[in-house]
Parts: structure tokens; C-alpha cells; sequence
């Protein structure tokens, strides 16, 4: 039988560990980063994202379970973020399996854009040809294996596309 946790928060953080080292400093205090400990996807990027399974309160899919990103949920548990599918959460500690609410911040993809270029994490190295799909000189058609365009240039997170209401 599953463990029944007195809340969703509860269960986040009886499912994440602080890691020596890892964390980021906040307004000049360090803040750890709670590891997710329990399900895990990878995103095409090799990134590791946690899961949670849940159940649908209504709906027509009522009673049924899906999985939502852990770091979503974490936005709507402890920031009350409704979170639509185009909101996107954000690490700032880029630990992607990291869950504490102090690192994550939800917003629009295009926020969610300019926070990694900010911070220096969006690598699109075009070096095989552009988002336009021109070709440097010299360059071996290489780009046909990613669907015609650099893969790098994907920096879009996995998400389900219908959370529900949880
Ligand atoms: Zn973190």
C-alpha cells in the first residue's frame, strides 16, 4: 500500500534529500536543493525530471492516475500557481530533479527563455547550420537526424499537456 502523506507537501518533501553541496545562495544565505528521490523521467536533453502519480478529483477522468512533474507540483502546492499547460516551472538552481520551492519559479516559456540565458545555461551551438536551416560553409548535412533542426535549440522542458485538476 502506498504511504498516505497528511499533505501534497508533505509527500514532496518526505520524497526529496538535501545533498552536501548542492544547493545555490540566496540573498547571501545558502539554500539547499531537495532532491527527488522517487519516480524519475529523463527529457530528450538527458535532463532528469521527478514524478508524481496522482489521482484526478473530477472530472471525466475521475479517480484515475497520471503523472505530473514534481517541480509543477511544487509550484502548485507551495506557491498556489495554477499551473496551466504553457506555464512552465523554472529552476534556478538548475538541479532539475530539485523540488524546493525557493529554486523554482513558474512562469511563460519566454521568462522561462530569458532566465537561461541569463544564466548563461542555453547552449545552442550552430554550428552545423542555423534555426533557419542554412548551412555553414563546409558543414555535413548532419541536421536531418533531429528533424531538420538543431535538437539544442529545444530547451521546451516535457510536460504533460493535461494536469487535471490535482
Ligand atoms: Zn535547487
Amino acid at each position: 500500500m502506498p504511504v498516505k502523506y497528511p499533505s501534497m507537501a508533505d509527500r514532496i518533501i518526505a520524497n526529496s534529500v538535501l545533498l552536501d553541496g548542492i544547493g545555490i545562495t540566496q540573498n547571501g544565505e545558502w539554500s539547499p536543493c531537495w532532491i527527488w528521490i522517487a519516480k524519475r523521467q529523463m527529457n530528450k536533453r538527458g535532463n532528469w525530471y521527478g514524478l508524481i502519480t496522482v489521482r484526478y478529483k473530477s472530472g471525466k477522468r475521475k479517480g484515475k492516475v497520471h503523472n505530473v512533474f514534481v517541480h509543477r507540483m511544487v509550484l502548485m502546492v507551495f506557491k498556489n500557481r495554477r499551473m496551466t499547460p504553457r506555464m512552465v516551472g523554472c529552476h534556478l538552481c538548475n538541479e532539475s530533479l530539485c523540488c524546493n520551492p525557493a529554486h523554482i519559479v513558474g512562469g511563460s516559456q519566454k521568462k522561462n527563455m530569458r532566465q537561461c540565458v541569463n544564466d548563461g545555461r542555453l547552449k545552442t551551438p550552430f554550428v552545423k547550420g542555423n534555426q533557419y536551416g542554412a548551412k555553414k560553409k563546409g558543414a555535413k548535412d548532419s541536421s536531418t537526424a533531429s528533424g531538420g533542426y538543431p535538437q539544442n535549440l529545444l530547451v521546451r522542458e516535457d510536460r504533460p499537456t493535461d494536469l487535471g485538476e490535482t
